[in-house]
């Protein structure tokens, strides 16, 4: 099947495709993880025959279905969100992804009848585990023994069916100490080496226009240090770009596709511009499009800039535009513009 906008593909090179999904439809928590802005009830997405068309869809343009989230909370912090596990429709959904992505601080240990069931109900299918840190306890000796211990157990247990990555809250201001014991954590624990930023406030309706434009330009340093830091398995500037690596959120009854901050963290817009208006391929496009034509930077250094081709190709400048953000490579300062 030819895709409808096949130009645009051209445009950005290897028609290299991935594609994930992220429904909200767990519950409750009560972990109280710092700069968790996460709203905790009324996340009610239960409609997975959209997921299921949509998914359907991608395939048939080619795209591999890589990982599909279960979010927001802590999978382990009630039960009661395990009943998605049990929907005849989900589990259709479910097999046709290489990774279901679960959340968890791990605080109280891991439930292994939930993971026992999921690998007998899903064969083959595997789980990709983001472990959220405690932010308080990092560079806490027990800390660190507590989630060697943790991990070191999944993976005796469970080998390659879970896939462990270590992924913070952004919020917080870093001092360089602290963002190198959670590099030390991550070269430890996490799998491919990489750290999961989660800016969980863009999620949170009741957090004003304003205040996400500061802490998404507080996140700058935590950007920089990271994308310096592993670059050798994930660039700063690496050329995944929102068309070949969409990111699809199921929230409530709205389906939204989010454009990227560079180096490669999704951030969840919550306009009508970034919502698929039909569960189809083609409302994708069309989304994509309307984000394509807010993505026009606006400040004279990005015409220049030799980064401006990842900029672009994620969709950031839709972002830069929408918060009147200063340039990336301006380490958590303004640019002048
Ligand atoms: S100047 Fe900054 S925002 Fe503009 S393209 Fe370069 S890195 Fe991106």
């Amino acid at each position: 099947m030819n895709l409808p906008v096949e130009n645009l593909y051209a445009k950005f090179g290897d028609p290299y495709r991935v594609v994930e999904f992220r429904a909200f439809s767990f519950n409750t928590c009560r972990a109280g993880c710092k700069n968790c802005f996460y709203q905790k009830t009324n996340n009610e997405f239960y409609d997975f025959q959209k997921c299921y068309d949509l998914a359907v869809d991608f395939k048939k343009n080619h795209y591999t279905l890589e990982t599909f989230y279960i979010l927001p909370t802590d999978i382990f912090e009630n039960d009661f969100n395990y009943r998605v596990f049990y929907d005849e429709k989900f589990k259709s959904v479910a097999k046709l992804f290489n990774y279901i992505g679960v959340a968890s601080t791990l605080r109280h240990g891991f439930d292994e009848k939930i993971f026992d069931y999921f690998f007998h109900e899903f064969p083959g299918l595997k789980i990709e585990l983001h472990v959220n840190l405690l932010e308080e306890e990092i560079g806490k000796p027990d800390y660190v023994q507590f989630l060697s211990q943790t991990l070191t157990q999944i993976k005796t247990q469970y080998g390659d069916q879970i896939l462990i990555n270590l992924a913070l809250n952004i919020g917080s201001q870093w001092q360089t100490g602290q963002l190198n014991q959670v590099k030390h954590l991550v070269s430890e624990y996490s799998q491919d080496k990489i750290l999961e930023l989660n800016f969980t406030f863009m999620f949170n309706d009741k957090i004003s226009y304003a205040e996400k434009a500061r802490l998404i330009e507080s996140s700058y340093p935590v950007l920089e240090y990271f994308g310096r830091e592993f670059q050798k398995t994930e660039r700063r500037f690496n050329s995944r770009t929102l068309l070949r690596k969409p990111s699809i959120t199921f929230k409530n009854d709205r389906i939204y596709l989010s454009p990227i901050i560079p180096f490669d963290e999704y951030i969840f817009m919550d306009e009508p511009d970034f919502q698929l208006s039909e569960t189809n391929f083609d409302s994708f496009l069309t989304t994509y499009q309307k984000i394509e034509a807010k993505n026009i930077p606006q400040r004279q250094e990005c015409q220049s800039c030799e980064h401006f081709e990842y900029c672009y190709g994620k969709g950031f400048f839709s972002i830069m535009n929408h918060y009147n953000l200063p340039c990336l490579k301006v380490c958590g300062g303004k640019n002048g513009n």
